[in-house]
This record gives C-alpha cells, structure tokens and sequence, in this order.
C-alpha cells in the first residue's frame, strides 16, 4: 500500500521525495521575512518520523553542521520512515550569534509556547506546532553554554526498557546524564508528550569542534539504524560503550581571579583533586579549584577569566568509575585522526 504523503506548513511530500520548506515565522521590522528551515526527507515505507534539530540555542553551531552533513550522508537514501531536519531553529539567535531572542528570552524554555505570548513563547509555539508535533522521535543538537565547552554527552530522562533509552544506547556517546527535565524545554514538552527524545550536548558555542560533531552525525545515523530507519548494508560496528553517570555538579571559582586548568576535558578526576587554579593578575592571591567528588570532567569553561562562584569544572559521578574512564577512552580512540585539541 502507498505511504500518505508527509504534510508540513502546508507542503505536501509525497512518498520517496525530499523537500526543503522555508517555514515563515516573522516578518522583521525591515520588512524582510525570516523562515525556519526544515529539510523533509520522505521515504517510501512506513516508519517514524525522526526530528533532528540544532540551534535551539543560537550560537551553538555544532549541530548546524551535524545537521548538513546527515542530509549528504549516502545512508539515509531509500530511509524508511521521514527524517524532519531542522539545523536552526531559533533564527533569531542565530544571525546575531547570540544563545537568546531578541527578547533576551531563552527558547529552549519557552515550550509549549503560545500564539498570544512573549516573543519567545510564540516562536516556540510556532516550531511546535508546524514540526515538533509531527515527530514520533526527537534529537535535540546542543553545545556547552558560551565559553564553555562539553565532552560528548546525551541527556535524556531513562526509564529502564524505554524507547529512551533503547535511543540513548544506540547513539554512542560515551557518557550519558539520566537528567532532569527543565520547565519549558523542548525535551520537557516532547518527553510530557510521550515522545522520545535525546539531547545531545558536544563541544562549544560558536565554535566547530570535529570531536564532537563527526561523532554526532554518527549517533544520530546510530539511532536511525536502531528505530530500523535506515535500509542499506552497513558495517556493523558496535557503538563505543557509553556509561551512564548517577549525578553530576560545577566545581565553582572560589575567588575573582584567572584560571589555569590543571585538567582536560574527559579526565578522571578524583575526589579532593586540584583542577585548576585560581589567583588575582600578580599571583598575591591563588585559591585552588578542587573535585568535589570522583567523577569524569564532562564540561570546563574555556574563557579563563572568572568571578567568584562562576562555574569552571562540570564532574560527572558514576558508579563504576573504571568503566566511566575506558569509555571515554574508547570514545577518544574511536576517533581519527584523535583530536589532540582539547583531549
Ligand atoms: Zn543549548
């Protein structure tokens, strides 16, 4: 039997096609229109409809770019199911390189939005409602917080035997944060929906880092296979085992001062460790930064200029700390050339 056709902000795309759709979502105050750009890519057989989307936040990049090479990627030719793909959303942001809207409001806490709210609240409806809603499966492309930087994680809320969680395996990063949800976000609003989804965070804002988007373009290919998207021979390399962490907390400046890291990211770290230290531009004053637990360094801020109480080292806690260190070591290793930059 035909597939139906896949209708989004009123294209219609029929089965085996792909289509790229300016969705409006203003008219700026130049009167030129702004659109969010979506790519549908139909397939001729039944299967979910995967969201993949970057720059909900709109300086981090990363997933902009994870986003362009998926739709080159020779695999998803003959997919079974759509793929939505979405490499910016908050448009805004974008242009201005800037994590927020012009109403300084942050999208990814606006969700469900409405069309009679804030500025913020009615793009969020908007994506919404023309996309998200359409989506049986969600991929979220994040980066670290600007001048911070993120080793390759997904976040998702895991429930044993999940949907999640058969995503969240299948992607490949080596460490994943069983995390809360927060109000307004994309992930709150899908997950409340009964929609999988998966936040991936790699790397930094406004920067391209390979380490983290080759592995992110082949995570979401991973889940593709997984959710039985993707049709051709493969070959069937295992994802590098990824460990689930039990909590995670910011190791904080504890003066005004510059730091020098005394870590990397993806280092074991043990409890009472010096990560860095602190201390004023004669070096009177230099207070260390020291690991609160035994954990993985799974985000550093990358500016080294700090404030008291800024947080500099995100540690990530694990119940079984040996296999939270090789798997960050198989995760290196699974790249080539390995990155030499911030490893
Ligand atoms: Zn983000």
């Amino acid at each position: 039997m035909a597939r139906a056709p896949f209708e989004l902000a009123g294209v219609k795309v029929m089965p085996g096609n792909r289509i790229q759709i300016d969705v409006p979502v203003a008219r700026l105050y130049t009167h030129a229109p702004l659109h969010i750009p979506v790519e549908v890519v139909h397939g001729r057989q039944q299967g979910p409809v995967l969201l993949v989307c970057g720059g909900i936040h709109g300086d981090e990049i990363n997933g902009v770019e994870i986003v362009r090479r998926l739709l080159r990627s020779k695999q998803i030719q003959g997919l079974r199911g759509t793929l939505v793909a979405v490499p910016i959303v908050n448009v805004f942001g974008f242009m201005q390189h800037t994590r927020y809207l012009p109403d300084r409001r942050d999208l990814n806490r606006c969700f469900p939005g409405s069309e009679s709210g804030s500025l913020g609240g009615r793009v969020a409806a908007l994506f919404r409602e023309q996309i998200v809603d359409h989506a049986t499966h969600i991929i979220d492309l994040h980066t670290g917080a600007i001048h911070r930087t993120n080793l390759p994680q997904i976040r998702a809320q895991l429930s044993p035997g999940s949907e999640t969680e058969r995503m969240a395996n299948a992607f490949g990063a080596p460490v994943i944060l069983n995390a809360e949800l927060r109000e307004g976000s994309l992930r709150h609003y899908a997950q409340n929906r009964g929609i999988p989804v998966l936040t991936y965070e790699a790397g930094e804002a406004l920067r391209f880092d390979e380490w983290a988007i080759t592995p992110g373009v082949r995570g979401v290919l991973r889940v593709m296979r997984r959710l039985g998207m993707l049709t051709g021979e493969h070959r069937r390399r295992l994802p590098p085992a990824a460990e689930l962490a039990n909590g995670s907390s910011w190791a904080r400046a504890p003066i005004d001062g510059i730091l020098r890291p005394k870590v990397r990211l993806g280092a074991r770290v043990a409890k009472g460790e010096v990560l860095g230290k602190v201390a004023d531009p004669f070096g009177n004053a230099e207070e260390a930064v020291t690991s609160m637990a035994d954990g993985i360094v799974i985000g550093m801020s990358r500016l080294p200029l700090a404030n008291e109480g800024e947080a500099l080292f995100h540690i990530a806690r694990f119940d079984e700390i040996e296999e939270a260190e090789s798997a960050v070591e198989g995760f290196q290793s699974s790249l080539e050339p390995p990155p030499d930059s911030l490893f």
